[in-house]
Order: structure tokens, then sequence, then C-alpha cells
């Protein structure tokens, strides 16, 4: 379950959020907008903004950042945020698999798809996608069936009297084929419909793709640790903390899988957040910063920071740097994790 995905839920962006709300409010959606930005972005955003744009109730504010929000509770809301709504559609990279062994297509993969956005609340990205399908050559592509499933769903009457949308995750990865198909829906849009693309990059789209339809560019910003992220991560970074006092194999093992068990997206966060708390505890120990490792034990909360020190910190450091760099460059996170409990373990030793 998504939750709820309301403008309310997502880090950051308000100037964009706003935006997008008045562009509903103003009546001036357009039947092709384009999101350009890192897709673990643009996709929590346009399903937050696809939520308020068909929401029953929206909300209006007077004060505070947020212009306006969708209700959350209208069954509209329920069915966007469960990516159940049946005039909501997803085109999207895919390749063969070992179930899907030939013609891939976005429409034998709606289950997954929906599964995998449900599970990284929108905040997953190609790699992530392409592991959760378990797609070892990582070439997806929006094909020309993906063109004719957009055609002909825009073309049906709407289930709920409002809009069709139909939105193309990473457009980017659309073939030459696909291009052409939708150029010309672009062309000649049907009333109530909206193509709503998500890109990386707009440098391999077609020009006169590009000029039909209307782009907001999204900064970086909303992807820092999250509270929520928080309380997992304060749980997940203690156990492995004490498993690294004790260094017993079989439980280490355990835990790191755990944490290996995080899309690398999380696991990129979950490294920079342990990293935070080690700095942390070092400003403790160094100049008496005061430090909340959060673990619900106080003897070891007070005694944790003690362990970081001059003699070990910069070893600390360069090994969270090492593990970060492997995992962005698609290591094996098990691997990596393993290496890095090594050296912090090594290193702790050395105060
Ligand atoms: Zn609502």
């Amino acid at each position: 379950m998504l939750g709820n995905m309301q403008f309310k839920d997502i880090v950051g962006q308000k100037d964009i959020i706003n935006r997008l709300a008045s562009v509903v409010d103003g009546g001036r959606v357009s039947h092709a907008q384009m999101l350009l930005g890192d897709v673990r972005e643009t996709m929590p955003l346009a399903l937050a903004w696809l939520q308020y744009l068909c929401c029953e109730h929206p909300i209006h504010y007077s004060q505070g950042e947020l212009q306006a929000d969708s209700c959350g509770e209208c069954p509209s809301c329920k069915k966007i945020a469960s990516l159940m709504h049946p005039d909501l559609h997803f085109v999207f990279p895919t390749a063969a698999t070992a179930r899907v062994k030939e013609k891939p297509w976005s429409g034998e993969f709606q289950g997954e798809f929906r599964d995998f956005i449900l599970q990284t609340k929108g905040r997953g990205n190609i790699d992530d996608w392409y592991d959760f399908l378990g797609i070892e050559n990582k070439q997806g592509l929006i094909r020309e069936m993906d063109a004719d499933a957009v055609v002909s769903t825009l073309g049906l009457k709407a289930y709920e009297g409002g809009w069709r949308i139909m939105v193309v995750w990473m457009a980017e990865r659309m073939n030459e084929s696909f291009a052409n198909k939708l150029l010309k829906t672009l062309e000649e849009p049907l009333p109530g419909t909206l193509i709503l693309l998500l890109a990386e990059s707009d440098e391999r789209l077609l020009p006169t793709i590009k000029s039909r339809v209307q782009t907001i560019k999204v900064k970086r910003e909303g992807l820092e640790v999250k509270e929520s992220d928080n309380a997992e991560f304060a749980e997940l970074l203690v156990g492995w903390l004490r498993m690294l006092f004790k260094l017993k194999m079989k439980e280490l093992s355990a835990q790191v899988d755990k944490m290996a068990g995080l899309n690398r997206e999380q696991q990129k966060l979950f490294l920079q957040y342990a990293m935070k708390v080690m700095r942390g505890c070092f400003l403790n120990t160094a100049a008496g910063v005061e430090c909340h490792i959060g673990s619900g034990d106080e003897k070891f909360d007070s005694q944790f920071p003690k362990m970081i020190t001059v003699n070990n910190i910069e070893l600390i450091q360069s090994a969270f740097d090492d593990a970060i760099f492997a995992i962005e460059r698609n290591a094996y996170g098990k691997i990596a994790m393993m290496e890095l409990s090594f050296r912090i373990s090594k290193a702790l030793k050395k105060r």
C-alpha cells in the first residue's frame, strides 16, 4: 500500500507542488505534460499530483507552505493511492525475463510494476526496477506494443467520468516506433486525456515530441532521509553496531541480509544515515556535542559514542565512502555491506 500519496508526504519540492496545484486549479492541465528530473523524485510528485487532479474534495490552505492538497479520503484518492484507479495507466521499460521470454511490453508486467511502485513508494529508479524484475541485461525499452496500448486505452470512455491518464515512466527509454505513434496521439489529442511523461533526460526524445509537451523541470532535493525512514534505519543501525562488537559471523550475516534487503537507493540512504550518526558520535567524544543514537538502551547509547575517536573516524569515513561508491556502481549489496562491517569492526578496535 502506497499509503497516502499526498503533497504533504513529499520531502521538499514545495514550489513545484504549488505550481502543479495551481495548474489544476486554473483549469490549465495540458493533455501532454512532462516532469523532467530524477524519476525517484518525479514519480512521487506525479502520483500526488494525479491524486490531486482526480480528488473529489481537494483541500485549499490559506497558510503554510502548501497551497492545496488532495483529501486523501475520497474513493478517488484511495484508488490512486493503491494504484487501482481504472483510468490511471502506466507504460514503462521492459525486457525479456524468465517468465516473459519474448515480446515483452508493459501490459505483461502491470502487476509487477504496481508492486514495485507500492513497495518503493515511487522512489525506485530504473536499476531498482530491473533488479525487481530480475532482468540481467539492463536495456529495457518502451516499444510499439506499448504505444498501441496508449492509443487504445486513451480512446476508451473514462470509467469514472474524469481524466483518462497514461503515465510514461522513464520516457527516454522509448524506441522509435513508440515515439512515432505517441507523436500522432499528441497531434490529435482526445478530450479528457492526459499523457504524463516522466524522464530523467530529454536528450533522446524527438524534438517534435518535446515541442508538444509542457515540461516542468524538477530539481533534486527530496532524496534525503525522511523522518519515517529514520526510525527504521535507527533500529537497523543499532542491530548492526551490536553485531560489530561481538562479531559473531552467523548473526552478523543475518543482520547484513536485512540491510542488503533494502533497495539500492535505500541502502545508500541507510549508509549515509549511519555515517551521520557515526560523525555525531565522534563530535560527542571530541567536543561534547550531544548525540542520540536512539537505540532505546541507555547504556548502549552512552557507551557507543566513546568508541569513535580521532584515531578511527577517518578509517570509518573512508569505509563508508567506499561502500556507498560500490553500491552506486551496482555492486552486490551484501558483499559491500560485509566488507564495510569488517572494516568498521577493525576501526572500532583502534580507538
Ligand atoms: Zn480526495
